[in-house]
């Protein structure tokens, strides 16, 4: 596993970004690549140390800790020690259907639980995923593969984030007619039309969504089911239907002046960025979104940094972010240990271009928004905010923010960009189905299964766990292919 002592010889390196002052100029992805030389000392770090947690995928003090993939991480590093990426890439595909998306946006749950990573730096997983894939891209490693055997079973898919694509992945690799269903122009889910371009380059989708369409698989774009095409319908038709719609109803702020123009949800704007981007072949930015505007984010977390960053380059007048919670701590504290995930500061790329551009972090920490203020005809001017405390709830014991009294202040804000966090999944969606529900409005199943209340109805991804991460997306995907093919053929081998 990598190199006997190589994690005390070599030092972790990152590959080079671009730096802020070139970067914001466009909407291209910023991160390079290591060398080959440096990517197998990197890999030489992987110190063999028993047990890895890296690829334990394993649930902590309710954070998930370890590669959900179960990615053979000490496996694929010796492989790039050994500059063997062929070998690397064809075990990496044992367990993971798109590591060119991970590689490119995963938080490496798998980095957080390197034992390396307990007293110095992990080893870089994530960059040696990236050189793994790339590799097998272009050296044509990467093919979908299509079974000669044809099942005869249909399998509808309703949503193509990454859970909707990983199970259409396996079931059509499996021999069964899968038909992804898509209510936009374009395949992807938040991939496409959530995480920014920079992160994540949509050519990257377009790349595996081609070789998926080779073998096989049907999408059809600009359907929405449940309003286009009844869910009845839908089921009478396939074999399966799995829904892999996201949890896009997103958070609300209840303030006074909430209808004033100029306050957006997140993704929506996100969305709206990216497809005018998309459509004009990135010849157009819809600089008219933000340019010369005073922009508040409300949500401190990593859609409010894709806000940041994003607004940044549409010349924003001023970015601010705003969090309910505390700071975080610069180090994991001594009830957060590791293996967990860190609870710590993490100042992203936004963030570091805010730093760059305005000479401060955008993130305000324990306030929130007591008013919208609007001028005359209606659109917003300025935001009333106001600090929060911590106080215990007597009768809960639970901890709750609570208003500081006289510590309200009026900042300009001409755009409102609303990061707060998803309500589950969308009500239209769930009912059109029938399927239950649980407390958390997700789509309910059994534990370890992905079945929903209504017979041949299965659930994945967002819709079914609450809004996560996209390495969650391919691993219950992939799940539910195997659960899926078991309940049509009696077996499965996914
Ligand atoms: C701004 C933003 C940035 C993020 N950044 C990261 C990141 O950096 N790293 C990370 O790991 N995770 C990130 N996430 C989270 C990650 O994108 C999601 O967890 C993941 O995409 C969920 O995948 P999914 O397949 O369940 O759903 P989604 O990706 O939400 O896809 C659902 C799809 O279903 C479609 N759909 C819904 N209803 C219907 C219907 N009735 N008919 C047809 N189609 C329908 C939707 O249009 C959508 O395309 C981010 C999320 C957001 C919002
Ligand atoms: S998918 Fe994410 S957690 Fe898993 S090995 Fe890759 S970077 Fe790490």
């Amino acid at each position: 596993m990598g190199k006997i002592g190589g994690f005390m010889e070599y030092d972790r390196v990152n590959s080079a970004t671009i730096c802020e002052e070139e970067r914001i100029k466009n909407f291209n992805e910023f991160h390079g690549m290591l060398s080959l030389e440096e990517e197998k000392k990197q890999a030489a770090r992987c110190m063999d140390c028993g047990v890895p947690f890296c690829q334990a995928g394993r649930m902590i003090s309710g954070m998930a800790s370890g590669c959900p993939l179960n990615n053979l991480v000490p496996e694929t590093n010796d492989l790039v020690y050994r500059g063997n990426l062929a070998d690397a890439y064809r075990r990496l595909a044992i367990t993971h259907s798109f590591p060119e998306f991970t590689s490119r946006v995963c938080p490496a749950l798998c980095e957080a639980a390197c034992t390396c990573g307990e007293y110095s730096e992990p080893v870089c997983t994530k960059e040696n995923e990236k050189t793994i894939i790339e590799y097998a891209f272009e050296h044509g490693l990467v093919k979908e593969r299509k079974s000669d055997i044809r099942t005869g079973k249909k399998v509808a898919v309703v949503g193509s984030g990454p859970s909707g694509l990983a199970a259409a992945q396996l079931l059509n690799r499996r021999g069964h007619e899968v038909t992804v269903y898509e209510r936009h122009d374009r395949v992807g889910g938040l991939l496409r039309y959530g995480i920014p371009n920079m992160k994540l380059d949509k050519s990257v989708i377009d790349r595996r969504v081609k070789l998926m369409e080779e073998a096989g698989v049907t999408f059809i774009t600009g359907k929405d089911i449940g309003k286009d095409i009844s869910a009845e319908e839908l089921s009478s038709k396939y074999d399966a239907v799995v829904l892999a719609c996201g949890a896009s109803n997103p958070r609300d702020i209840k303030a006074p002046g909430r209808d004033a123009k100029g306050i957006y949800f997140a993704v929506d704007f996100l969305g709206r960025v990216t497809k005018q981007l998309l459509d004009s072949e990135f010849k157009e930015f819809p600089y008219e979104m933000a340019k010369d505007k005073d922009v508040v984010i409300i949500g401190g977390g990593d859609t409010g940094n894709d806000c940041v960053g994003t607004c940044i380059r549409l010349g924003a007048k001023s970015v601010t972010q705003l969090e309910m919670m505390p700071q975080p701590p610069v180090e994991r504290a001594a009830n957060n240990p590791w293996p967990e995930w860190p609870r710590v500061l993490k100042t992203d790329y936004g963030q570091e271009e805010a730093i760059y551009k305005f000479g401060h972090d955008p993130r305000i920490y324990q306030t929130t928004v007591k008013e919208f203020i609007k001028d005359k005809k209606g659109e917003l001017k300025e935001l009333c905010i106001v600090s929060l405390k911590p106080e215990k709830d007597e009768k809960t014991g639970r901890m709750n923010m609570v208003p500081v009294e006289g510590s309200e202040k009026i900042i300009p804000a001409q755009l409102v960009l609303i990061a707060a966090g998803f309500l589950g999944s969308e009500i239209y969606v769930t009912d059109a189905f029938g399927v239950e529900l649980d407390g958390r409005t997700n789509v309910k199943t059994a534990e370890g299964s992905y079945k929903s209340s209504k017979d041949n109805v299965y659930v994945v991804g967002d819709m079914h766990r609450g809004q996560s991460l996209v390495v969650w997306a391919i691993a219950e995907g992939r799940k539910a292919a195997a659960e899926i093919d078991k309940n049509l053929m009696g077996y499965t081998n996914l």
